[in-house]
């Protein structure tokens, strides 16, 4: 049986991910620092899929749940095949007027959340991958990372940082045979995106040239493309999944 830990399962994207994986005979140990998110992923699995979860509170931000939640993946396998970092926030606002306290939680979360949770996953990904199939870590960037938006500097900035954490990791870890790549989405139908929508002032990027956003299921199929033997050679990747938003400036 394949082991992964997904951050943020308790929804949008690392609950899409979750699922599928569940479904397809990995053992998952999701974590999210809602207790009651994570309850709602496990009810969204039936039979076999519904055993192997395993459901972690755990605020990523703060190492000592990382520290404890990283045990308790210890305490139940020798090894992990994956971990997916998909814990996140965004609070938007202006550079010029936004609070410190919004500042510090989009570092806090995404960015540091990001390292505590990667730090944490080494030894167990090493481990498995000894000698064998590489083990693989994706890192939840952002297109805002890649081209950032008025309002949400603050929130490309943090995602910057998660991109140049999985690159340099992705050096680092080759040799103990650990692939890392990072996907950098435009627009996702999910909760985070559905709260922003009813904010007044604040834009989402909005369809792409595809004439729609992305669905969970869209980042979904590639994060399964990043931990298939398909990808066996992509490591220290940004990759866009962004239906062409980036490819061209529209005037
Ligand atoms: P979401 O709000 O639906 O889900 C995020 C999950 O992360 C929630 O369950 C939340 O409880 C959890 N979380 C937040 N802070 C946490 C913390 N400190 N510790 C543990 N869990 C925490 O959002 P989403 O749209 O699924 O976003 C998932 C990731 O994708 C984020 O990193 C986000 O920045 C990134 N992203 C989203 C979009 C988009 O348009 N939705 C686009 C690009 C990147």
């Amino acid at each position: 049986m394949k082991d992964v830990v997904i951050t943020g399962a308790g929804s949008g994207i690392g609950q899409h991910i979750a699922c599928a994986l569940a479904g397809q005979g990995w053992r998952v140990f999701a974590m999210d620092r809602s207790e009651d998110s994570l309850n709602a992923t496990w009810s969204l699995l039936a039979g076999e899929a519904s055993d192997r979860f395993r459901l972690l509170r755990c605020d990523v931000a703060n190492s000592a749940d990382v520290k404890r939640a990283f045990e308790e993946v210890r305490s139940q396998t020798e090894g992990l095949d994956a971990l997916i970092c998909s814990a996140g926030i965004l609070r938007p606002g202006f550079l010029s007027d936004m609070s410190e306290d919004d500042f510090d939680a989009l570092f806090d979360v995404n960015t540091k959340g990001t390292w505590l949770c990667a730090r944490a996953a080494v030894p167990l990904l090493a481990k498995r991958a000894g000698g064998g199939a590489p083990t693989r870590m994706v890192l939840v960037g952002s297109m805002a990372a890649l081209r950032p938006k008025v309002k949400g500097g603050a929130y490309a900035a943090s995602k910057i940082a998660v991109s140049y954490l999985g690159r340099v990791l992705a050096v680092e870890l080759g040799p103990r045979n650990i692939l890392v790549n990072i996907i950098a989405p435009s627009t996702v139908d999910t909760p985070m995106t559905q709260a922003l929508q009813s904010l007044p002032g604040y834009k989402l990027s909005g369809p792409s040239p595809l004439g729609r956003v992305a669905t969970p299921e869209d980042v979904t199929g590639v994060v399964e493309f990043l931990l298939s033997p398909a990808a066996n050679y992509v490591s220290g990747a940004v990759v866009p999944i962004d239906g062409a938003m980036s490819a061209a400036f529209v005037p």
